[in-house]
C-alpha cells in the first residue's frame, strides 16, 4: 500500500483517538488473489489480481482495471481506497479492487473477452452480491462487466444479477451509471464552490478526456459558470488562447477522427497546443486530474497555479504535494469524495437487482445528488470547525464510521 496513505490512515486514527486494532486493521486487507490469465490463441499470460481490503460496512466493492501499469501494490492502494470511499460517502459497502496487467489496446475484441471470462472464472469462488462486488474501472466498461458476470454465472450456476455492476442496461445496468463519476464529481465541485461562497465565472482545465473527464467536461461547458479553456489526453493538450469556452463534443470529434484532442489544436486558430505538463501549471481556477495516479507530485507541485484541484482520479495527488499545496490555500477536493459518483449509482444498481427494480434516470440523479452533496457538506463542517484540508476531513468521516461500523446508507438520504 502506498506509504503516503498508510501515514494518512494513522494520522486519522490518532486524531479521533482509535484503537491501535482498529487502525491496523484499515493499513492491512482482508484477503488478496495473485493469478495469471491467459490467452488460449497467443499463449500470452499476465500478472492478474483480486484485493478485498474491509468489509466492516458491507460486501466488498470496487472496480477492475486493465493496464500495463498494474501491480499488488497499486491494487493495494486502491482497494484501501474504496473502503475510504464507501464509507465517507455512507454506502453500506466495504472496499476491494483488482486488475490485470495488461494494455488491452494491443488485444483483439476477442482477446479482450477470452481475458474477461478467465479473470472472472478465477475470482468467481470468492466474490458474490453478499461478498465482493466488483465494476469498471480504467480500461473497463459495461461489455467486460457483461462478459464477467455471464461467466461467474455459468461457474456458480446462479442467476444473481448483482454480483458485478456497470453491466449494460439491458443486462441490469443501472440508467445513469455511466456518466455517474463525472457528474457526481461536478456535484461535489459545485458544492463546495457554493459553500466557500465563491465568485463566478471560473475558469477550469481538465486532464483526462476518456469517460469520466468526457462527461465532467459536459457538464462545465453547459453551464454558464464555468469557462472550459484547456484539455489533455495522453498524447497532450488543447488551450484556448482567447479564453473561450471550448466545446468538448467538437474536441471530442476531432480526438476520435484522429487519434489525440491535439488534432482539435491543429486545426482551430483560437487555440493551441500545450503538453501534460503545461496543462498542470496553467493559471485557472479548476484544475480537474481525470487521467492517472500520481500526476501531481513532488516534481511539479511547485509549479501549479490552479486555486481548486479536482481528484477525479484515483490518487492523483501524491501525499507530500497534497500537504504542500494545501498549505498554500489550494483547496484540493480529495478523491474519495470527488470521485464517489461512480460507485454510488454502482450501489443503486446493486439495490435495483436485488429488489427487481428498474429505476428512472431522473430518480438516479436526485439520489446521487443528495448521497454526494450531503457527505460535501458533512465534510465542509469539519474543514470549517478544525481547519484542516478536505482530504482530513474526509478520512475522518470515512474512518470514524468504519469505527463506529455504521454502515447505514439510507440514513444519509433525505437529511
Ligand atoms: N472504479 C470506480 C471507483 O474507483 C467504481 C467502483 C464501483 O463502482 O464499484 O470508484
Amino acid at each position: 500500500m502506498d506509504k503516503g496513505l498508510k501515514r494518512k490512515i494513522i494520522e486519522t486514527g490518532r486524531r479521533l483517538g482509535l484503537p491501535q486494532k482498529t487502525v491496523k486493521s484499515l493499513l492491512e486487507h482482508k484477503a488478496e488473489f495473485e493469478f495469471e490469465v491467459c490467452l488460449d490463441r497467443t499463449k500470452q499470460c499476465f500478472k492478474a489480481y483480486r484485493i478485498q481490503h474491509n468489509s466492516s460496512l458491507g460486501p466488498h466493492k470496487g472496480g477492475i482495471r486493465f493496464h500495463p501499469s498494474v501491480s499488488k501494490s497499486e491494487v493495494a492502494t486502491l482497494a484501501t481506497l474504496m473502503t475510504l470511499k464507501t464509507a465517507a460517502i455512507g454506502l453500506p459497502l466495504g472496499g476491494g479492487k483488482g486488475g490485470i496487467a495488461v494494455d488491452p489496446r494491443t488485444l483483439s475484441k476477442e482477446d479482450l473477452e477470452e481475458l474477461s471470462r478467465n479473470y472472472a472464472r478465477f475470482i468467481a469462488p470468492y466474490i458474490g452480491e453478499d461478498k465482493d462486488i466488483p465494476a469498471p474501472d480504467v480500461n473497463t466498461d459495461s461489455s467486460v462487466m457483461d462478459w464477467m458476470l455471464d461467466e461467474y454465472q455459468k461457474a456458480t450456476k446462479s442467476q444473481t444479477k448483482a454480483a458485478f455492476t456497470g453491466k449494460s442496461i439491458n443486462n441490469g445496468g443501472s440508467r445513469g451509471r455511466s456518466e455517474a463519476t463525472g457528474l457526481g464529481g461536478y456535484y461535489v465541485l459545485e458544492r463546495i464552490l457554493e459553500n466557500r461562497n465563491e465568485k463566478f465565472p471560473k475558469t477550469v482545465a481538465i486532464q483526462g478526456l476518456g469517460n469520466v473527464g468526457y462527461h465532467f467536461a459536459e457538464l462545465i461547458a453547459s453551464n454558464k459558470k464555468y469557462k472550459l479553456i484547456a484539455v489533455s489526453d495522453s498524447v497532450g493538450g488543447v488551450y484556448s488562447i482567447t479564453e473561450k469556452n471550448l466545446d468538448p463534443k467538437k474536441v471530442m470529434d476531432a480526438k476520435l477522427a484522429g487519434r489525440s484532442v491535439v488534432d482539435f489544436a491543429k486545426k482551430n486558430q483560437d487555440t493551441k497546443l500545450v503538453s501534460n505538463e503545461e496543462l498542470l501549471t496553467l493559471d485557472v481556477d479548476v484544475l480537474i486530474l481525470a487521467a492517472l495516479s500520481d500526476a501531481i507530485t513532488e516534481k511539479n507541485m511547485k509549479q501549479c497555479r490552479a486555486k481548486y484541484i479536482v481528484e477525479l482520479a484515483n490518487n492523483p495527488v501524491s501525499d507530500k504535494a497534497h500537504d504542500y499545496l494545501t498549505k498554500n490555500k489550494v483547496v484540493v477536493v480529495p478523491d474519495i469524495i470527488a470521485n464517489a459518483g461512480g460507485v454510488t449509482v454502482s450501489y443503486f444498481e446493486w439495490l435495483q437487482n436485488r429488489q427487481n427494480q428498474i429505476w428512472g434516470k431522473q430518480k438516479v440523479y436526485k439520489k446521487l445528488k443528495k448521497y454526494l452533496v450531503n457527505a460535501t457538506d458533512e465534510i465542509h463542517d469539519i474543514v470549517s470547525s478544525q481547519g484542516i484540508s478536505y482530504k482530513d476531513a474526509a478520512y475522518e468521516v470515512a474512518i470514524a464510521r468504519i469505527a463506529r461500523n455504521d454502515g447505514s446508507g439510507e440514513q444519509g438520504i433525505g437529511k
